[in-house]
């Protein structure tokens, strides 16, 4: 519940645009042009279903055109409304600037309950609404490429897709109208795992640097560091099961909708993952576990990371006090209100910003929407190439070693690793670790360096601002 005099979402993405664009040397009205989102399109359309028509409404804001395509999923919730859709626009200007994806920003919402509908429903509404947003052009390669967000999926991205595709037949770039698509639909290997794989690199790259974990009072790496996930859908899910199973990290707590499971020890991710999804969604009864119905009251456990993966404002005035973990990685977009980050910052937590630590999501789909622009999937022309170049390497070792009479063996499993070339998955995952630590260090270079700037989060609107800004000016504004 949102507490007495909270700001609701867009004034506090406003807000924290604010403090950062204060401190820039910018022209005259050019944070206000930069901070107002540029256009909202509210539909009203109707769908004949089980024997009635039903009206839904829908939105796509575009935040910023300083680069087109403009960018950003479409989420399907009945909490959608104006606001939302613009502030989430807003952070996707600002997201894309920060971790160098070529777009503007966008956000779409359609209000509606997804779990309401059957799937052929689902599907006839989605078409639907792509339809009232492609004849517009809110939907198009070049113009406005949306994706998925809360609520929507690879099914209803390659729904939109088709939908596209039907209504220019002879677009040869049609495919690249949407991202998030599945492999066989023109997506792309890892854009699933994307948004959680950014945030282990984003974690991985924080601890890389000893002198930001110890801002947090925090050492050493991320081996045994206690972390609570709010949220175990596709981005907590997948952040929760590689920071557990690859960095050594102990899921301590997982937050959902009927409450809380607990476990000192760490947590299975995947095995309560398959519990949710035999139960209904609910963590109630998983073996292993201590189980709360107070969810909310987890957020205030004792831990070293709380990684909040669900929806905006669910750490307000309310709460912000009560929070105990150093460290706060905003996995969902706007979790923290303003009050709340000012309340966070005050006691010393520090937090790694949505608009960098989500950013692995639209990070990836750049790199689909590039597939799909050329036509042909990444590795497909070197990957053979390169194993050869690594098996002439290998040869002449072990010729070496023969003529010489070395005794030299190189073991198995490093000519395993050294003999695969790189496919799909492993470039986009290298893409995806640049990227993330490209940000970071672009954030941290301002944390560190420029007196007063206080934060990860004033930092990463700094050098979004920056970029957007410099990129107005080469447009002579
Ligand atoms: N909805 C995701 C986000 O908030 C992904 C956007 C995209 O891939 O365009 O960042």
């Amino acid at each position: 519940m949102r507490a007495e005099g909270e700001t609701g979402f867009r004034d506090s993405v406003d807000l924290m645009f604010a403090r950062a664009a204060a401190r820039l040397d910018l022209a005259p009205g050019l944070a206000a042009k930069i901070r107002v989102c540029n256009a909202t399109y509210t539909v009203r359309f109707g769908v004949r279903l089980r024997g009635e028509i039903h009206t839904f409404t829908g939105y796509r804001s575009v935040h910023s055109e300083h680069m087109e395509p403009v960018k950003g999923g479409i989420r399907f919730a009945l909490s959608v409304n104006q606001d939302e859709v613009e502030a989430l626009a807003a952070l996707m200007t600002y997201k894309c600037a920060l971790v160098e994806t070529p777009f503007g920003g966008s956000k779409g919402g359609l209000c509606i309950d997804p779990r309401a509908w059957e799937e052929h429903e689902l599907e006839q509404i989605t078409r639907r609404f792509a339809y009232e947003l492609i004849k517009r052009d809110l939907i198009h390669p070049a113009q406005n490429v949306p994706a998925p967000d809360m609520g929507t999926g690879e099914r209803e991205m390659a729904w939109i897709a088709d939908q596209y595709a039907r209504m220019n037949t002879t677009d040869i770039n049609a495919r690249a109208c949407v991202t998030g698509k599945p492999p066989h639909a023109g997506g792309i290997q890892g854009r699933v795992e994307a948004t959680g794989r950014g945030v282990q690199f984003a974690l991985r790259e924080f601890f890389r640097h000893p002198e930001d974990a110890a801002r947090a009072g925090l050492s050493g790496g991320l081996e045994g560091k206690r972390v609570i996930v709010q949220g175990l859908g596709n981005v907590g899910f997948h952040a929760a099961k590689f920071l557990s199973e690859e960095d050594g990290a102990r899921i301590v707590a997982v937050i959902e909708r009927d409450g809380a499971v607990a476990n000192p020890a760490g947590l299975d991710i995947v095995a309560l993952r398959a519990w949710m999804d035999a139960h209904g969604g609910r963590v109630e009864g998983f073996a292993g576990a201590s189980f709360t119905a107070e969810g909310e009251r987890m957020l205030e456990a004792e831990c070293d990371i709380l990684i909040p993966a669900a929806q905006e404002g669910v750490i307000h005035r309310g709460n912000a006090g009560a929070i105990r973990a150093p460290l706060i990685l905003e996995a969902a977009n706007g979790p923290l209100t303003f009050a709340a980050d000012e309340m966070l910052r005050a006691k010393g937590c520090v937090i790694i910003p949505d608009l960098y630590a989500n950013a692995g999501g639209v990070t990836v789909s750049y790199f689909e929407w590039v597939k799909n622009l050329s036509h042909i999937r990444f590795g497909r022309m070197q990957r053979r190439a390169e194993e050869a170049r690594s098996q002439i390497l290998v040869a002449e070792l072990e010729r070496l070693s023969a003529d010489k009479g070395l005794g030299w063996t190189l073991s198995a499993d490093f000519k395993e690793r050294f003999l695969t070339g790189s496919d799909e998955l492993a470039l986009v995952r290298s893409g995806l670790d640049d990227t993330m630590r490209g940000a970071h260090q672009a954030m941290r270079a301002l944390w560190h360096a420029a007196a007063g700037v206080e934060d990860l989060r004033m930092a990463a609107y700094m050098v979004a601002i920056g970029r957007v800004a410099q990129s107005y000016r080469s447009k002579g504004l």
